[in-house]
C-alpha cells in the first residue's frame, strides 16, 4: 500500500507572517492521519515554517535548490542549507522552472541525485505542454523526462522519490486532466520505472497528479489505481482548503 501524499506548492506567495498564520490554522484544524502532508514554501518563509510546524505531521518542502554543495552560484541555495533548517522535501523540475529559469532534464537529474544524497525527498515534476498533447506526444514526453530525471539512481532508491505528473496546460488554468486520462499517463510513468528499476520499485514509487486540483475534484483523482496524491498550487494557499484536500484524499 502506498501512503497518499498531498503537497502544496505555494509558488511565490506568502510572507513569513502569512506562512506562520497558515501553520497555526492547519495545526488548529483537523486532518486525517494516514496521509502524508507537505507544504513547499518560498525560501524566506522556510525557517519560520519549520519552526512553527515542529511537532506536527505537516512537513516542509522547498520549491527548488542547486545541485552543488557550495560555491560561486549567486542567488542559489544548496541541499545542506535546506537540511540545516529542517526542510524534508524539495520540488524539482517544476514546469515553471523549466519554462522561465532554463531548468533542463540534465539539471533536474543532478538535483534529484543531490537531494537524495542529502536525505531530502525530491518531488520530481514531469508533464507535457498543450502542443505536445495535441500532437499525441504525451507518453513520449513523460517517458523521456522520467528516464532523464531518474538516471543514475540505484535500485531501491526510486522508492524514496515522489514523481508529480503535471500537464503544463492544466497548471493554474482551471483546466484539469480527467482523472482517467491522468491515471493512464501515470501508469506510463510507473511502467518506465518498472523497465529501469524493476517491479518492486515501480509498485512502491508514489506518483502524484497536479494541475488545478481542488477540494471538489481531489476524490476523483484519488479513486484512480495509480494516483497516489496531488501536488497543488492555488488550492493549497488557504489552510481550510489544504485541510479539505488532505481529508478528501483518503
Ligand atoms: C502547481 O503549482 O504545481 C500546480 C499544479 O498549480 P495549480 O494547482 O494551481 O494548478
Amino acid at each position: 500500500m502506498r501512503t497518499p501524499i498531498i503537497a502544496g506548492n505555494w509558488k511565490m506567495f506568502k510572507t513569513i507572517a502569512e506562512a506562520k498564520q497558515f501553520a497555526q490554522e492547519v495545526k488548529a484544524g483537523s486532518a486525517k492521519a494516514g496521509v502524508q502532508k507537505v507544504v513547499c514554501a518560498p525560501f524566506t518563509a522556510l525557517p519560520a515554517l519549520t519552526e512553527a510546524l515542529q511537532g506536527s505531521d505537516l512537513a516542509v518542502g522547498a520549491q527548488n535548490m542547486h545541485f552543488e554543495e557550495q560555491g560561486a552560484f549567486t542567488g542559489e541555495i544548496s541541499p545542506s542549507m535546506l537540511k540545516e533548517i529542517g526542510v524534508q522535501y524539495v520540488i524539482i523540475g517544476h514546469s515553471e522552472r523549466r519554462q522561465y529559469f532554463n531548468e533542463t532534464d540534465e539539471t533536474v537529474n543532478k538535483k534529484v541525485l543531490a537531494a537524495l544524497k542529502h536525505g531530502l525527498v525530491p518531488i520530481i515534476c514531469v508533464g507535457e505542454s498543450l502542443e505536445q498533447r495535441e500532437a499525441g506526444e504525451t507518453s513520449r514526453v513523460v517517458r523521456t523526462q522520467t528516464e532523464a530525471a531518474l538516471a543514475g539512481l540505484e535500485a531501491g532508491q526510486v522508492a524514496d522519490v515522489i514523481i508529480a505528473y503535471e500537464p503544463i496546460w492544466a497548471i493554474g488554468t482551471g483546466k484539469s486532466s480527467s482523472a482517467q486520462e491522468a491515471n493512464e499517463t501515470i501508469s506510463v510513468i510507473r511502467q518506465v520505472v518498472a523497465e529501469a528499476y524493476g517491479q518492486e520499485d515501480a509498485a512502491n514509487v508514489r506518483i502524484q497528479y497536479g494541475g488545478s486540483v481542488k477540494p471538489e475534484n481531489i476524490g476523483s483523482y484519488m479513486s484512480q489505481s495509480d494516483i497516489d496524491g496531488a501536488l497543488v498550487g492555488g488550492a493549497s494557499l488557504d489552510a481550510a482548503s489544504y485541510l479539505q484536500l488532505v481529508n478528501g484524499s483518503l
